[in-house]
């Protein structure tokens, strides 16, 4: 067995069997290896009896595509339709997605899927972020425990996990070009640390690149990312995949740590590869090295015995049990709900009958079957209760229909209790764009508004996948917020509204009180080709409790329909471990019905040197408990819960002085407190504290970067990295977007596309840069045609002779060749 295998538990010695394979590779086996053969497998070598593997999409379900080639895409095997991470995140509950994770993967075995694409766990930096129903919070310690769980469950399948995106993919705005500038102490303790988290509890089997640059460098070949921190620093031992088509230069993305290309380019980066090691430009070994973990992922990923088949029925149940555990009550007054299911009940809005339960893109799972929640309400109301329904708005568009609006008005006028579906319709929500305000559509705004004025009994169900303004959080008596809550949410959401299941979800992110609120705000989703992380690392609860801002509701709020107490907080230091510590909570249910508590553990330090955000999340438990039960929850605290992460000295520093450890149910229901001595010296030396004032100081952010901000990017002259919406600024630039946006739409079949997947495509087509072509076209244009075309759309005719004339060689870091 090799180091590698030992450091990666390889009992099976895949890294040996696979260098062995490689030994008798070809220089053109090995290169050919490190790309895809089409847009989901691996190619093989058949003459070595290896076969190809199959990677597929992910993350909260199975998403096989069985169309053929790109115009397929959108045909996809059926599978179970899981909430999404927004609302299993909200569950809090680490067993559960390592069961869901473990469902997932038995359905990949089912299918024949040997990596499933996921979980993603970028942080929540913006609400407005298209892509937040993919991801799990605003918090780096909780994205990174729940991605672990997940991760786990998967893999105990027999079935590989991949984190992505790595990293600092917190936009879909202009994803594949844009530079995220941010400072070093930021990125390791918000943007890294979800990532080091899974990492090390998990051992994924690979991780993804972002398609994004971080401080000018694209992550697919960035190599501090990558060999420094994923691999010498964390001890991963698995393999890096590109996002699709997120490579730039693939000879340096492979001497950063970047093993496999996906999909493949028609053997255009693989030519790239071989005339590198020809020429000495790429040390062989390094080649090898990426070959060796594409061959020990296929050994491991087809070294399974054959599974039983999957059961679907059961996963369909799971996902129910999953949503309603996910969803949030976020108020309940004068306990409204649950409903006695007797009486009147007027059900309203399309959403219950056509329910939303998914993000479009990537993720879409086409689902085994769908509960709706209209259908699941009535089994669950009393038989002579009467219930009726109104549509209110058409769950695909936004446009104001003001008869829709008075018909439900009226409906909600005559009965005992009116329950209001509302949310954001399909298209709001995707990857490939970010939303652009965020409001709910005025016609669900102004039907909630006359619904509440008809009755005072309203119970509100949202359906989102990020937040929503709530201004008019007062005029409901309870909101339920059921996220995107996957095939089964619809009977998911009936069992709590009646009090079947009892909510037990809290908030993975603050909802804040309007967008202006929001730390990033000012500068998402950046300007040009650059987004600064200003804000640093005070990102969500960090931000508003810095500056006691009032928000909608706070991180870590949820309501059950039971009531929990807590008491005797201990906090013990850990024998022989110096600044690591045990704490202790009794939580007792001191309500009337059987629940669950998610009690959450945050860290506060007293006098922050240097400074620190008013309190951080470092542990969390969620018990379930009959009325009158108590259990004692226990949370460790190592040297790193305390920790922060020192730019200057490129080191995690866990500095002396007093901390508050806070126990509570949410970040601002703190239950009980204990003070604790940290050994060590208290720190001195550091950049002044960002925030004065409830503001971000003028040149603070300077201050964190160490370094003055990069100068902006200019669009022109056009380059290899240039976007298809930045060439439209010249006649020749509009002429080539329009003939690829043609070439595009057919090769992807886009006009037999729902309409949410079309302007997904439309927004991903604006945003591709120029290089894409290349890689697209499999080699059909080169990169040399790509950089004449360039020159020529910027009207530089003696630049085009030159790039006409000169051989294809390395990309530069912006994309200049
Ligand atoms: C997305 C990834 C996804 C990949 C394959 C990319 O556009 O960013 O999350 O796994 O496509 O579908």
């Amino acid at each position: 067995m090799t180091d590698d295998d030992a450091a990666a538990g390889d009992g099976a010695g895949f890294n040996e069997r696979a260098a062995a394979l490689v030994a008798e590779m070809t220089l053109e086996e090995k290169a050919g290896l490190c790309s895809g053969a089409g847009l989901w497998h691996t190619k093989g070598v058949e003459r070595l009896g290896l076969p190809p593997i199959l990677l597929t999409d992910g993350p909260h379900g199975v998403r096989k595509a069985t169309g053929r080639g790109a115009a397929g895409l959108a045909i996809t095997e059926p599978a179970t339709c899981f909430p999404t991470a927004v609302a299993l995140a909200s569950s809090w509950n680490l067993e559960l997605l390592h069961e869901v994770g473990a469902a997932i993967g038995a359905e990949c075995r089912d299918q024949g899927v040997h990596v499933l694409l996921g979980p993603g766990l970028n942080i929540k930096r913006h609400p407005l972020c298209g892509r937040n129903f993919e991801y799990f919070s605003e918090d780096p310690h909780l994205s990174g425990e729940l991605a672990a769980a997940l991760v786990a469950g998967v893999q105990s399948q027999g079935v590989g996990a991949c984190l992505k995106h790595y990293a600092v993919n917190n936009q879909e705005t202009r994803r594949m070009v844009v530079d995220a500038v941010v400072d070093e102490r930021t990125l390791r303790e918000i943007y890294l640390r979800g990532f080091e988290i899974a990492v090390r509890k998990a051992q994924p089997w690979t991780v993804m690149c972002a398609y994004n640059r971080v401080n000018g460098v694209y992550c697919s070949e960035h190599e501090p990312l990558f060999n420094h921190i994923l691999r010498d620093e964390w001890g991963f031992d698995g393999l890096t995949m590109t996002d699709w088509g997120a490579a730039n230069d693939r000879v340096r993305g492979m001497a950063a740590g970047l093993d496999l290309e996906m999909p493949g380019s028609g053997g255009v980066n693989d030519r790239r590869l071989v005339a590198a090691v020809r020429s000495g430009a790429l040390a062989e070994p390094i080649l090898d090295r990426a070959a060796r973990r594409v061959v020990a992922l296929t050994l491991r990923a087809t070294a399974a015995a054959p599974a039983p088949a999957a059961d679907y029925d059961a996963h369909h149940v799971l996902a129910r049990r999953a949503a309603a555990e996910s969803a949030v009550l976020l108020k309940n007054d004068g306990a409204l709900l649950p409903l006695a299911g007797q009486g009147s009940l007027a059900v309203i809005g399309a959403f219950a009958r056509q329910p939303r339960f998914q993000g479009t893109g990537s993720s879409r799972v086409r689902p085994t079957e769908v509960e709706r929640a209209f259908d699941a309400i009535v089994k669950l109301m009393d038989p002579a209760a009467t219930l009726a329904y109104a549509a209110g708005y058409d769950p695909a568009a936004s446009e104001l229909a003001p008869a829709l609006i008075e018909e439900a008005a009226q409906l909600a006028a005559g009965v005992d209790v009116a329950v209001l579906f509302v949310g954001l319709p399909d298209a709001y929500e995707s990857e490939g764009f970010d939303r652009r305000h965020m409001r709910l559509p005025a016609q669900h705004e102004q039907l909630l508004e006359a619904v509440c004025a008809a009755n005072a009994n309203v119970a509100v169900v949202l359906t989102n996948g990020a937040p929503v303004e709530l201004p008019w959080a007062h005029r409901p008596r309870a909101i339920l917020a059921a996220h995107l809550a996957g095939q089964a949410g619809g009977g998911a959401v009936a069992a709590l509204l009646f009090g079947h299941a009892n909510p037990s979800g809290k908030l993975a992110e603050t909802l804040p009180l309007k967008q202006t609120d929001v730390p990033a705000d000012p500068w998402f989703p950046g300007v040009g080709r650059q987004v600064p992380y200003r804000e640093g690392i005070y990102v969500g609860y960090r931000y508003f409790d810095a500056v006691g801002a009032e928000v909608a509701f706070p991180f870590g709020h949820g309501l059950s329909y039971t009531r929990f107490d807590y008491s005797d907080l201990q906090v013990v230091p850990v024998a022989d471990e110096p600044g690591a510590f045990e704490a202790s909570v009794t939580v007792r249910n001191v309500g009337e019905r059987a629940g669950a508590e998610i009690a959450q553990l945050y860290v506060h330090h007293r006098a922050a040197h240097p400074h620190r955000p008013a309190q951080a999340l470092q542990g969390f438990a969620k018990v379930r408990l009959d009325p009158g039960e108590a259990q004692r929850l226990a949370f460790s605290l190592d040297d790193r819960a305390f920790a922060w992460f020192n730019a200057a000295t490129g080191a995690w520093t866990a500095s002396g002085g007093v901390v508050e450890i806070r126990v509570g149910a949410s970040s601002r229901d703190i239950r009980a407190t204990a003070d604790v001595a940290l050994p060590g010296e208290p720190a001195t030396e550091q950049p002044p504290h960002p925030l004065r004032d409830g503001q971000f100081a003028a040149g603070s952010f300077e201050a964190w970067l160490g370094r003055p901000p990069p100068a902006p990017e200019p669009a022109r002259p056009f380059h290899l990295n240039s976007t298809m919406a930045e060439l439209e600024a010249t006649w020749l630039g509009r002429l080539l977007r329009a003939r690829y946006a043609g070439a595009f739409a057919k090769r992807l079949n886009l006009a037999n596309m729902d309409a949410a997947t079309r302007r997904m495509f439309t927004a991903m087509l604006a945003d591709m840069p120029l290089r894409s072509l290349v890689l697209q076209s499999r080699g059909g244009v080169s990169f040399r045609m790509a950089s004449v075309l360039a020159a020529l759309a910027d009207g530089r005719p003696v630049a085009a002779v030159r790039a006409l004339t000169r051989t294809d060689g390395a990309i530069g870091r912006g994309g200049k060749l």
